[in-house]
């Protein structure tokens, strides 16, 4: 079995009143719970089964690929967000300001981003390994920007389920509520992990 539940760093009920515990457990509970059931099903007895999460939604597509990367894409979000905003590493704050100019500006510009998706989908804070640039992408459904060779620092959930218990249609308060507690360590974690030689 490669594809597991990852433990939260916090309690269902931390991110109050960002995210309701009602909302969390949905959330994790059953919708990322979901996600992890249906790619283990799938990938039992074949090749899949003894890849890493990464490898298989790299290599896989369709209903395997729907699952793992949504497994995946939750994990990240998971560990996107914290009950309140970390401080922002040095060394991620002066690739951010490189970039965006300002960590308020990044903010803003994700916010944009975020909020001109239209339906299912996913934000995401990209870093392009080989030249050290960022950048803000959204992907529709389940996609995933590594399966373009970019390694992602940040991702903000936009599927309906995260935020319809707690917001109903005022899609951009989540998302301006998402801003305010980023966990900025594992944008630092992936940085380093992807720019390690
Ligand atoms: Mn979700």
């Amino acid at each position: 079995m490669s594809v597991f539940l990852p433990e939260l760093k916090y309690g269902l009920d931390k991110l109050n009143p960002f995210l309701s515990a009602k909302a969390m457990d949905f959330h994790y509970n059953k919708h990322f719970v979901n996600y992890v059931n249906a790619a283990n099903a799938i990938i039992k007895g074949t090749e899949y089964d003894s890849q890493s999460l990464r490898t298989i939604v790299k290599n896989s597509s369709g209903a395997l690929f729907n699952n793992a990367a949504q497994v995946l894409n939750h994990e990240i979000f998971f560990n996107s967000i914290a009950p309140r905003e970390t401080p922002v590493p040095p060394q991620v704050e002066a690739l951010i300001c490189k970039n965006f100019n300002s960590v308020a500006e990044f903010k803003e510009q994700l916010f944009r981003v975020a909020s001109s998706h239209f339906g299912s989908g996913w934000t995401w804070l990209v870093l392009d390994p080989a030249t050290r640039k960022l950048d803000l992408r959204n992907t529709v459904n389940a996609a995933n920007p590594i399966t373009e060779g970019l390694a992602v620092l940040l991702g903000l959930d936009l599927w309906e389920h995260s935020y319809y218990l707690d917001y109903q249609n005022r899609r951009p308060d989540y998302i301006k509520a998402f801003l305010d507690h980023i966990d900025w360590t594992y944008a630092e974690r992936h940085y380093l992990r992807n720019t390690a030689k």
